[in-house]
């Protein structure tokens, strides 16, 4: 039995997932006019039925809307071709939501595309939720730069790749000196609130193309891509004098800090060697008195 037009428009009304049907315009078929929206598709995106019937689908297109996406919609629409996507719309009201699109084409009895049906489903908590556990999985909850895992995680890319190209690298490793002594004297919470305004200066003097993060509870670890060590002996020094020349008042310190720094140039280690050269180097220049920066030293 054929269910009546009637019955499957009221289908498509009251549908959960946004529905939009377009018709084609033959004289120029990349242009679509919007002919049916239902009212999850209201819901959604804030236009009310009359104000989006007879507008073109790239009113729901913005400035994050990937250009690459958008080709790919308008391809398959003038090849007539049905498309699946993640893509980003915009509401009424400028609302972004990641949407996962369905397209495709409709015929008519002389089997002509004269429609295009969109199924479109908001991703937008998923897409939330995915950032959220990128957040949670890469940035330390108490300095906001990348933990250990992903720190080392990016190490090791970068190691690889200046194994491939035999560019230079080095690695720093600095830890803070008798920072018990910090927690013992003013609290841990003072502990705290110093590690977080360490972790903020030492970002402002890395560039974007280094990997900074804290690697223990108040160790940190650098990676200097492109950098040979001599340079990298004038940074971590920089640093050092920085930190100890810094005052830490707002976070309720009243005396000096320092760091001791070690320093390993890239030999064609694995991560794991070239951090145990940078630790080993740490450890000198705690030997040797702290706030001092020491560098790995091969054994002859
Ligand atoms: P050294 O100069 O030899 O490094 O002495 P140190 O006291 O800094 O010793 P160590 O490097 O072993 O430091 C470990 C101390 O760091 C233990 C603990 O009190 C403190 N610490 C580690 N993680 C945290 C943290 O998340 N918060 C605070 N407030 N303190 C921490
Ligand atoms: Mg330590
Ligand atoms: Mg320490």
């Amino acid at each position: 039995m054929k269910l009546p037009d009637q019955i499957f428009k009221q289908a498509a009304d009251n549908a959960l997932d946004v529905i939009m049907i377009t018709a084609v315009d033959f004289d120029d078929p990349g242009n679509n006019t919007i002919v049916y929206v239902n009212d999850a598709f209201v819901e959604l995106f804030g236009y009310s039925k009359q104000e989006i019937i007879g507008q073109s689908p790239r009113v729901l297109q913005g400035p994050n809307t990937d250009p690459a996406t958008r080709d790919k919609i308008r391809a398959a629409l003038t090849q007539g071709l049905p498309v699946t996507s993640e893509i980003i719309n915009y509401g009424k009201h400028g609302q972004e939501f990641w949407i996962d699109l369905k397209m495709v084409p409709l015929f008519n009895s002389d089997n002509e595309i004269t429609h295009f049906l969109f199924i479109e489903r908001d991703l937008s908590s998923r897409k939330n939720r995915e950032q959220q556990l990128y957040q949670e999985a890469t940035i330390d909850g108490l300095t906001q730069i990348y933990n250990r895992q992903h720190t080392y995680q990016l190490a090791a890319k970068a190691i690889e790749k200046a194994s491939r190209y035999k560019s230079p690298l080095c690695a720093l490793l600095l830890d803070i000196d008798h920072f018990k002594q910090v927690n013992d004297n003013f609290g841990h919470v003072v502990g705290d609130k110093v590690l977080k305004k360490l972790a903020q200066l030492i970002t402002q003097e890395v560039r974007s193309s280094d990997i900074f993060g804290r690697v223990g509870g108040e160790e940190f670890f650098i990676l200097l891509p492109e950098v040979p060590l001599e340079q990298a002996q004038v940074f971590a020094e920089r640093v050092r004098a920085r930190v100890h020349a810094a005052t830490w008042e707002e976070a309720g310190l009243s005396t000096a800090l320092s760091i001791s720094v070690g320093v390993a140039e890239f030999d064609n280690d694995h991560l794991e060697s070239l951090i145990s050269k940078a630790d080993h180097a740490l450890y000198q220049a705690k030997n040797l008195g702290r706030n001092r920066v020491e560098s790995f030293k091969e054994a002859k």
